[in-house]
């Protein structure tokens, strides 16, 4: 082969992983953003649970007094109702008292109730908790993983860069010119092989002269259809 198509395909290569770099440099951000919102979700939902703990508490405590508050009016009805000596007043009293009792009943089932659901957030709050470590040990890792990948990638393109320097200024300027617009502007490739008298790059046809110019590898010999640089394959 033409030592000028070799050296563009050396080049090529280069080019290439070096595009490949930063296609990968270009999604850690996204990688990176993907695992801080795992992180601050799982703690939202940690959070979440213990609000929830600390309002059952609250709602505990509140029932608490109201049992309280009762039982001492009851303890004040209770001598109101050893003082006097009207009966009919005696029975009045008699029956607050009931209400009174009936109502520190039903708090203390609400209470119990509290109890119960408090008992099982309690559970949900600890294994929350212990998930929670999980995942951020599990999630720091892979950030840590993530810098180290990111340094390696900057490394790596450093190099690569360095190399295709060098290769860069032992080509003819002019071709070099060419290689480069050409390369930019397919995307994929500049200079490919033409096999069975196919350009790989458009994969259409190409006609006999240039199959002809290219398999005699004298000159350097472009796609009519797509304009790529050919070199012979198969
Ligand atoms: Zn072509």
């Amino acid at each position: 082969m033409n030592s000028e198509l070799e050296q563009l395909l050396v080049l090529q290569d280069r080019q290439q992983k070096i595009r490949q770099i930063q296609t990968e440099i270009k999604t850690l951000p996204l990688e990176r953003a993907h695992l801080e919102s795992q992180l601050a979700a799982t703690a939202a939902g940690f959070e979440s649970l213990k609000h929830k703990g600390r309002q059952v508490e609250v709602e505990r405590k509140k029932l608490e007094l109201d049992v309280g508050t009762r039982t001492e009016s009851i303890a004040r009805l209770k001598t109101q109702q050893y003082q006097t000596r009207k009966n009919d007043e005696f029975q009045a009293i008699g029956h607050e008292i009931e209400r009174y009792e009936n109502e520190i009943r039903k708090l203390e089932d609400q209470e119990l109730e509290l109890m119960i659901e408090a008992d099982k957030l309690k559970g949900e709050i600890e294994a929350a908790d212990k998930s929670a470590r999980a995942t951020k040990d599990t999630i720091s890792r892979q950030l840590t993983d993530l810098e180290t990948k990111s340094k390696a990638l900057a490394t790596q393109q450093q190099e690569r860069e360095t190399e295709r320097e060098t290769l860069a200024a032992q080509i003819d300027a002019d071709l070099l010119d060419q290689f480069e617009r050409l390369f930019n502007s397919k995307g994929d490739a500049a200079i490919v092989a033409v096999e069975h008298g196919v350009c790989t790059g458009c994969h259409m046809k190409v006609t006999t002269a240039t199959a002809s110019r290219v398999k005699a590898g004298k000159e350097i010999v472009n796609c009519e259809q797509c304009g790529r640089i050919l070199y012979l394959g198969q």
